[in-house]
């Protein structure tokens, strides 16, 4: 394959293997746990609503990586790997154990300093960028270890659906948690129960497994009709209902079959809001509070900035003045959205974009969560 990056990692997630039929399932994202220690509320993998968390046992790892054995490139993931209390023993042995090229860790980098002397089995460590993480990227880079681009990480808002979805570049990567193999990072998408049970078969099963693109938080909007990938068949999910998971695995661990029910359409990929966004609300969540967390990104000159929000009828309900970049919270009451017209839809507007650095910036919507009165 030609190498387009220094970074192995970005090697297979800029590969077009997703494209190809029939699918390449070279690249595995693998969890080696559920636990974090942060509890990030955009968390896109859901792990702070995990509520028994889990660390994957030696055997569990060792029983998945021969049946992925020969897969070019693995990316440990989580949760936070780190954490796993047996880190320091699985660690030297993952390449063997999966027979691959090359292998990545992904880490928010809390715990890189206790583990410095593992890092020289992994060719890349990615290390998430938070605001309150800057020692451990300063630290990682000082090691030569930081694979990501600088600059935040963004978190996409698990609210945001695309009008017409597209697969994207996360079907570049297979991902395995609690015993399962699912074709992308399609979890968080609410479809946990979509994943099979790791067979000597699993390639060919895999690619029947449908793809959730089209209730996804992940999915881009397609260039034309002929990539838009069409909504789910139910059926076909209650089929992979059924299946079993890799027995040392505690049922109560499994992943929560999360399918948010607030949906935000109009954010691109990273969340950014152009002009308008369209949120839909729960129709019973009438009683309650839509809290909105958002960050300006306009440059400081251009603020303040107006966020207005409209009923269904394109009634005014509520302005906001953005002052400053950086965070605010939002709160709506939804009740005032559907009274008259019983419809919970509101539009957001932003009177303001920047497109001056070569792409729009605007406001980001990391999340939106109900809360009582
Ligand atoms: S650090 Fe990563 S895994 Fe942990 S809660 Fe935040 S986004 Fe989720
Ligand atoms: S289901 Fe989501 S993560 Fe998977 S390819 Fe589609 S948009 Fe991407």
């Amino acid at each position: 394959m030609k190498k387009t990056t220094e970074n192995k990692y970005f090697d297979y997630w800029l590969s077009n293997d997703y494209f190809k039929t029939p699918r390449h399932y070279r690249a595995l994202n693998f969890y080696l746990n559920t636990f974090c220690n942060k509890r990030c509320p955009e968390c896109a993998v859901h792990i702070p609503k995990i509520k028994t968390p889990e660390h994957y046992s030696i055997e569990y790892i060792e029983h998945a990586a021969s049946h992925f054995f020969g897969i070019e490139h693995v990316s440990i993931t989580g949760g936070e790997p780190l954490l796993h209390p047996q880190f320091k023993k699985i660690v030297p042995h993952l390449k063997n154990w999966f027979g691959c090229g090359s292998l990545t860790l992904e880490s928010n980098g809390y715990k890189l300093k206790r583990y410095k002397g593992l890092m020289k089995y992994f060719d890349d460590v990615m290390i998430s960028h938070y605001p309150d993480n800057q020692d451990m990227v300063s630290l990682a880079k000082k090691m030569g270890l930081d694979g990501r681009p600088d600059g935040q990480t963004l978190h996409v808002t698990t609210a945001r659906r695309a009008r017409r979805p597209s697969i994207c570049r996360r079907a570049n990567f297979l991902m395995y948690v609690y015993g399962r193999v699912y074709p992308c990072a399609c979890v968080p998408s609410g479809y946990a129960s979509l994943g099979i049970p790791l067979t000597e078969n699993w390639r060919r099963e895999i690619a029947e497994v449908p793809m959730p693109c089209a209730e996804c938080c992940f999915a881009e909007e397609a260039a034309d009709e002929t990539t838009v990938v069409p909504a789910i068949d139910k059926d076909l999910l209650s089929l992979h209902r059924s299946s079993v998971n890799y027995p040392g695995v505690r049922e109560e661990s499994r992943w929560p079959e999360l399918r948010d029910d607030i949906k935000i359409y109009g954010l691109e990929l990273d969340s950014w809001m152009a002009h308008e966004a369209i949120i839909h609300a729960n129709q019973s969540a009438g009683e309650k509070v839509l809290r909105i967390h958002i960050e300006s990104h306009i440059p400081e000159e251009f603020h303040p900035l107006t966020l207005s929000f409209m009923n269904a009828r394109n009634d005014n309900i509520d302005s906001f003045i953005i002052r400053s970049q950086g965070s605010s919270w939002i709160r709506l009451d939804l009740s005032k959205y559907i009274a008259g017209h019983g419809e919970p839809r509101i539009t957001m507007y932003c009177d303001k974009i920047y497109t001056g650095s070569g792409r729009n910036l605007g406001v980001r919507v990391c999340s939106l969560i109900y809360e009582e009165k």
